[in-house]
């Protein structure tokens, strides 16, 4: 079976690799052609564990990257859209790169074809999809909606093993296609829910806004415990304790960030505007995600005094661990806040140094901001530490060797993943989120 996917990131790549390594044969299409050049010297343009091994794996027997969308999509039996969809000013997704996409498909095939909407859409876009193909070929394309789950920083574990697979489509044929190609990935379980374009395209938005808020609300829930005098990590024990709750994303912190939180939250609400609906809940998820990082930044402030002038070394510059992305980081905004009021920043991170460079950048910043391999280097003569972003290794560290670097006392923990006792020990104060010092 040949397949291709249209879109080499994050998702097209992964999807494309485990494709591939179920025997399914994959071209992976793109338009930027220093991606493909990357990938066809065997490397990943992005860090994502074990995506490397993967793709050298299938490389090049069951797995081929080309800029050539028409010989591309010859004898395929599905062709995968897995474009960015990146937010417009008014928060709506920006379907642009979609329906090119979309448009030049039926202009290319030569024959009838399956077209499955993997990006992140609003509701109606399979329709405007379906409308769009319509007018540029006379074939018959079966457009399916596919929503795609997995987790940066776990994206193969996600895909491979994956909690399920929803397909929208009213077309029995076009759904078997999709059934073959995801059974590998099932056989203990069926998994497979279909639906309507519709509702699939809505379940992959609720899911992100339900998850988003479930962190906003501990987060809020640590500013009261910070008001109060009480300890957040308690509350969020006794809280997931229950089944109907539980601890998944109830982890307090400086909020949600990444490529697709923030953007589909407020794609989401802008979609509800244009249907006359209120998502009140998610808007509120949005204004509370602005709070934890503000919160940090006057924390600092009361325990440091005047930034100018301060050295701050921040450890962690993606938006969570074991990814380079830095889209709408926590990080970088704490950064931003710090820099803006005078602070030098010395910041690590095992995996965004470039990816975190360029985004400094365009923010105007880096001049202020020295990028250091060595966390330990990072603090060398710095006033105050920040953990930013929870890499596992940050969560053990050497304390005496950080207390000898720093010039002052105060690390400031903004994922609670440090032990207080053991900082002090090293005559260190931790000031963590929603906790008493
Ligand atoms: P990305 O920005 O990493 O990659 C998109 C790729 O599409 C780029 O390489 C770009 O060059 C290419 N592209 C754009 N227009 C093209 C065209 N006309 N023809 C060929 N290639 C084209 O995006 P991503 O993170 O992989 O996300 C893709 C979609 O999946 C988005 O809608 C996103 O919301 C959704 N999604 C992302 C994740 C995630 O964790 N990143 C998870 C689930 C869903």
């Amino acid at each position: 079976m040949k397949i291709a996917i249209i879109g080499s990131g994050y998702v097209g790549l992964v999807a494309g690799a485990c494709f591939a390594d179920t025997g399914t044969q994959v071209v992976r299409v793109d338009v930027n052609e220093a991606k493909l050049e990357c990938l066809r010297r065997g490397d990943v343009p992005f860090f994502e564990p074990n995506l490397t091994d993967m793709v050298k794996r299938n490389w090049p027997r069951r797995l081929e990257f080309s800029s050539d969308l028409g010989s591309s999509i010859q004898g395929c039996a599905a062709v995968f859209i897995a474009v960015g969809t990146p937010p417009n000013e008014d928060g709506s997704a920006d379907l642009s790169h979609v329906l090119h996409a979309a448009e030049d498909i039926a202009r290319m095939t030569t024959r009838d074809l399956v077209v499955v909407l993997k990006s992140t859409v609003p509701v109606g876009t399979n329709e405007r999809v379906c409308a769009v193909v319509k007018q540029h070929t006379k074939y018959r394309i079966s457009v399916v909606s596919n929503p795609e789950f997995l987790k940066e920083g776990d994206a193969i574990n996600d895909f491979l093993k994956p909690d399920r697979i929803v397909i929208g489509t009213d077309d029995d044929a076009a759904f078997e296609v999709l059934h073959r190609l995801y059974s590998p990935f099932v056989r203990r379980q069926n998994r497979f829910h279909r639906m309507s374009p519709k509702s699939a395209e809505i379940v992959k938005y609720a899911s992100n806004a339900l998850l988003a808020t479930k962190v906003s609300f501990i987060n809020e829930m640590a500013g009261l415990c910070d008001a109060a005098g009480a300890d957040v990590e308690h509350v969020r024990l006794g809280m997931g304790a229950d089944s109907r709750i539980g601890y998944s994303f109830l982890f307090p912190g400086l909020g949600f960030g990444g490529s697709c939180f923030p953007k589909d939250l407020r794609a989401l609400v802008r979609t509800g505007q244009e249907l006359g609906v209120k998502c009140g809940l998610a808007e509120a998820a949005i204004v509370a995600n602005e709070r934890p990082v503000s919160m940090m930044f006057k924390k600092m402030q009361d325990g440091l005094g005047s930034l100018k002038g301060k050295v701050v070394a921040v450890w962690g510059l993606s938006f969570k661990p074991n990814t380079d992305d830095v889209r709408e980081s926590a990080a970088l905004k704490l950064i931003h806040l710090l820099a803006n009021a005078g602070a030098r920043i010395q910041a690590t991170d095992p995996e965004a140094i470039e990816t975190a460079k360029l985004l400094l950048e365009q923010m105007g910043i880096a001049g202020k901001v020295d990028l250091i391999r060595d966390e330990y280097e990072a603090c060398k003569g710095a006033d105050a530490l920040v953990i930013a972003t929870e890499w596992p290794e940050y969560r053990n560290p050497d304390f005496p060797r950080i207390s000898e670097a720093m010039r002052g006392r105060n690390i400031y923990d903004g994922r609670n993943v440090l032990l207080r006792a053991a900082a002090a020990e090293a005559g260190l104060a931790c000031f963590a989120i929603g906790r008493p010092a």
